[in-house]
Parts: structure tokens; C-alpha cells; sequence
């Protein structure tokens, strides 16, 4: 069973699901979104406190994973990307 972390922010329209163990430390979600995404001391992903970067900047960074880790929701739970999730 993959673990999914979820994370919220008050100030985001977008909530972000990280599946751990897909993530293979390759960063480039952190390039498009530097405000939101970081790696923790195991290399593994997770959206950082304050204020995230804009939604789009988000999905771009969930688009630019590698091992599709990254799954961006609107509020209401509707999946953003992947689309065929
Ligand atoms: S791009 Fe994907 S694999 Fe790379 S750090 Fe981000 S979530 Fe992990």
C-alpha cells in the first residue's frame, strides 16, 4: 500500500497528495514551484509551510516529476493532474 501524505494551506487553492515512495529525489518539482515543494533530510519531497507558489506553478511542478509523485486537487477534491487519475 503506497503511503500518500496530503498537505493543505489556507492560502492555496490546490491541495497536493505526495506519494513517498515514488518520489526518487529528482527535484525538478522544486524548480517550478521553489515556494512550495522541498526535500526532507531522506530526500523525499513535501510542501513546505507558509505561502505555496500559484496553483499553476504547482502543477507545473507535479507535471515535471519524473515518477508522477505529485497529485495536485482543487478544493473539492477533483483531480487536477494526473488527469486520468
Ligand atoms: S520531481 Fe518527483 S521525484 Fe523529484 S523530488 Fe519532486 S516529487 Fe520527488
Amino acid at each position: 500500500m503506497e503511503e500518500t501524505v496530503t498537505y493543505k494551506n489556507p492560502n492555496s487553492k490546490v491541495i497536493i497528495k505526495v506519494i513517498n515512495e515514488k518520489c526518487i529525489s529528482a527535484a525538478t518539482c522544486i524548480i517550478h514551484a521553489p515556494e512550495t515543494f522541498d526535500l526532507d533530510a531522506n530526500g523525499i519531497v513535501y510542501a513546505k509551510e507558509g505561502t505555496w507558489d500559484e496553483a499553476e506553478k504547482i502543477i507545473k511542478g507535479a507535471k515535471s516529476c519524473p515518477t508522477t509523485a505529485i497529485i495536485v486537487e482543487d478544493l473539492e477534491g477533483n483531480v487536477l493532474y494526473p488527469e486520468n487519475k
